[in-house]
């Protein structure tokens, strides 16, 4: 199992990072978690072909969760000669989201008709091997409630607490089980104990650490947003061996100097390994 972390950053724009998408590889499967701003090419970045990625799911539909959906759901479909169903888990409106990008009334109708219909696009399949008729994309979307999601014969995937949006988005974290090891993402959260008893026990955490504390705190985002603080305690609280940060929105964490400031003022709450995540690290 390969646990690639594609995109770390928030909603501020970055050279270095890109919006929130996890990639978890089995020997003949993949999935995701979330698909941020530049997922797609980050994807490719990393040697992964989009359409090995057989589930996606969401954490929350804010767009930096989510702005490459549709890129992402698009290039797995149009650049193989054989696509295969891309499952997508999330939130309630993740269906209606979904049917809206890709559905008869779909922002993407027009694209997808004339990529199966209109013969230079039939040439390019054909290019790639692909027999016509051309299919077309299958996106099975399903909203889910918090509990087991989805499970295989290797592993499975839970939906947990998160507090960040409520009301205007239900707000998942994420829990992975495999034989290997569990890993446990917070999605965006702030400082929430029912976080950490979701987490109890699994091998890794990768916690939101979107601001310094001292800010959270000044404008009354800490209950909704983590930061070095929040992450420390969880992951204390959980205790799991190691704590991934992410989702660095703040400029302070630009610098090695301001991650490694980070990390210790986590590290004031959890004693295990504490890593700041990066695009493309594998953890
Ligand atoms: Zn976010």
């Amino acid at each position: 199992m390969r646990y690639i972390l594609l995109g770390t950053g928030g909603p501020r724009l970055s050279q270095r990072r890109r919006g929130t998408a996890h990639v978890v590889l089995f020997d003949d499967e993949g999935l995701m978690i979330d698909c941020g701003p530049g997922t797609t090419y980050r994807l490719h970045e990393a040697g992964v072909a989009a359409d090995s990625i057989r589930y996606l799911f969401l954490t929350h539909h804010h767009y930096d969760h989510i702005a490459d959906y549709g890129h992402f759901a698009l290039t797995r479909w149009d650049h193989t000669s054989q696509p295969s169903p891309l499952d997508v888990f999330g939130p309630p409106n993740t269906a209606r989201i979904t049917d809206l990008l890709f559905g008869t009334d779909g922002v993407y109708h027009g694209d997808i008709l004339a990529r199966t219909e209109h013969p230079m696009s039939q040439g390019i399949f054909a290019i790639r091997g692909g027999k016509l008729p051309r299919p077309m994309p299958e996106v099975w979307a399903h909203d889910v409630a918090q509990g087991l999601v989805f499970e295989t014969a290797r592993w499975r995937m839970l939906a947990g607490p998160a507090r960040h949006a409520e009301p205007f988005l239900v707000c998942y974290s994420y829990r992975l089980e495999t034989p290997e090891r569990t890993v446990v993402f917070s999605g965006d959260c702030g400082d929430y104990a029912p976080l950490a008893a979701f987490a109890r026990g699994a091998d890794t955490l990768i916690h939101m650490c979107t601001w310094p504390d001292d800010v959270l705190e000044r404008y009354g985002m800490r209950d909704y947003a983590g930061g070095p603080g929040a992450a420390g305690q969880a992951a204390a609280a959980a205790g799991v061996r190691k704590l991934v940060l992410t989702h660095a929105h703040a400029p302070a964490w630009d610098t090695p100097e301001g991650m490694a400031e980070a990390v210790a003022q986590a590290a004031r709450h959890f004693g295990g390994e504490i890593v700041f995540a990066q695009d493309l690290a594998e953890i």
